[in-house]
């Protein structure tokens, strides 16, 4: 560990520091090595050190500083938002980028509110969320997050906490239900938990296809975002889809909701978006949402400083073009079916673990003191983030989820590059910490 009198940033406890990375390895300053099996926050996508990368923001550096938004238009983020728009499902043609999925959280608050104003209902001004799912650190962002821990220190600066539940088999299943009973159910409690809040005022809801950081990788069952989507429609409500985590890839398609074959009226990006080569994130809307806001109130001029930049669009470009020139979409299923195999045995090898559950090279599961009972650990142990801090000790990155007392769960994410070779030393290591870490189930 470094010494704490050398650092002066505001931190949470001690860390090594990281000097560079090779692919989907990590080294500190000690020169010891770390599979970077999350990806940082699931955000360094490509792995590190692409040379292809740091040419283009060279390239782009080389150019232009900056250009502001309500100056000039840039070419990068044009090509960017024409890339974008055609790899999205439906009539998502139109793009919006940020710095973080935060910030894309609180733009498609503010589309929200401007869209329904537009269309003479500025009453409908509430985006709600779901129980056990993050949008976002910002206070727009946290208000439609049902994060148990993030949301207590903010009281009233927030709004009320979620109460629809999410989509979670493993926990709120019932026995005998067939996947498609249970996508019709749950979906049907989002809609009793708008009712109950009242309907009138609402604007969207905001789902994460898949949920991260707050569950642990929580699939929903099939159809249920195609029930969502009806509903919606339905009740004349705006679907927000955070893909924040799920876009670019991640989930072997460019975007998650794409299995479901639906067409979110807002979808967000973030993340992998630029590899995390620079700060990058962005919303994508459907063309009535634009038509609507153009033919009333307007589309706000107002965004933030660093909204579509031309070096986080160049990177952003550059991340595109590898991904497609390498297939990097086979190589996630690919990767993503040897990950998900070797995680299942060590389901069956370790008592604690359980609910193996993800898609493409997301993955997750969770501890348990016990498969049967489903018993989830004492929230005081802090299972999820001693077990990061094993893995640590044994070469290996992977990222604390779930909400205590619900669920301790634990996310692998890697880089969408990395090799069969690679994915059998990341469970290698997986199978250390998980041998290491059994005495703590005693
Ligand atoms: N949405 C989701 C689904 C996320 O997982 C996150 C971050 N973990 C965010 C939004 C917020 O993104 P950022 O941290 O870039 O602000």
């Amino acid at each position: 560990m470094v010494e704490s009198s050398l650092l002066k940033q505001i931190v949470d406890k001690e860390y090594p520091l990281a000097t560079h990375g090779v692919g989907v390895f990590l080294y500190d300053q000690n020169g010891r090595d770390y599979i970077d099996g999350s990806s940082g926050a699931m955000t360094a996508s490509l792995g590190h050190g692409l040379r292809d990368i740091a040419q283009a923001m060279k390239e782009q550096a080389e150019k232009v500083a900056f250009t502001y938004r309500t100056q000039f238009s840039n070419q990068p983020a044009e090509d960017l938002a024409s890339q974008l728009t055609s790899l999205a499902p439906g009539d998502l043609n139109w793009a919006f980028f940020v710095n973080s999925g935060s910030e894309a959280s609180e733009y498609a608050i503010r589309a929200t509110v401007n869209h329904w104003r537009s269309k003479g209902q500025p009453e409908k001004v509430e985006v709600l969320g779901r129980h056990t799912s993050y949008h976002g650190m910002t206070m727009g962002a946290l208000s439609m997050s049902g994060h148990e821990a993030r949301r207590p220190d903010y009281g009233t600066l927030l709004h009320e906490f979620p109460t629809a539940p999410p989509a979670y088999a493993f926990r709120f299943g019932r026995p005998g239900e067939s996947e498609e009973q249970y996508s019709l159910r749950a979906a049907q409690e989002f809609e009793d938990a708008i009712t109950k809040h009242g309907v009138s005022t609402v604007g969207a809801i905001i789902v994460e296809p898949i949920v991260g950081a707050a569950g642990g990788v929580l699939v929903p069952p099939q159809g249920y975002l195609r029930h969502l989507r009806e509903m919606c429609d339905r009740l004349d409500i705006l679907l927000i889809v955070d893909e924040v985590i799920t876009g670019l890839g991640r989930t072997g398609a460019w975007f998650a909701c794409e299995t479901e074959g639906i067409v979110p009226d807002m979808l967000l990006f973030g993340k992998g978006i630029s590899g995390g080569y620079s700060p990058m994130a962005g919303v994508l809307l459907r063309d009535h949402l634009v038509s609507t806001m153009r033919d009333g109130s307007g589309v706000s001029p107002f965004g933030h400083t660093y909204s579509n930049n031309p070096l986080g669009s160049a990177i952003s470009l550059a991340v595109l073009e590898y991904m497609d020139r390498n297939n990097i979409l086979d190589n996630v299923n690919d990767r993503g079916r040897e990950l998900h195999q070797g995680l299942l045995k060590l389901e069956k090898q370790f008592d604690f673990v359980a609910d193996v559950r993800g898609k493409g090279l997301l993955w997750g599961f969770e501890f348990v003191r016990d498969k049967t009972t489903k018993e989830a650990p004492n929230p005081k142990e802090n299972i999820s983030s001693s077990f990061v801090d094993e893995c640590f000790n044994q070469g290996l990155i992977v990222y604390p989820a779930g909400i205590a007392p619900l669920n301790n769960a634990i996310i692998l994410s890697p880089p969408l590059i990395i090799s069969q070779q690679e994915i059998s030393k990341l469970l290698n290591r997986l199978e250390s910490s998980l041998e290491k870490f059994s005495s703590r189930f005693n």
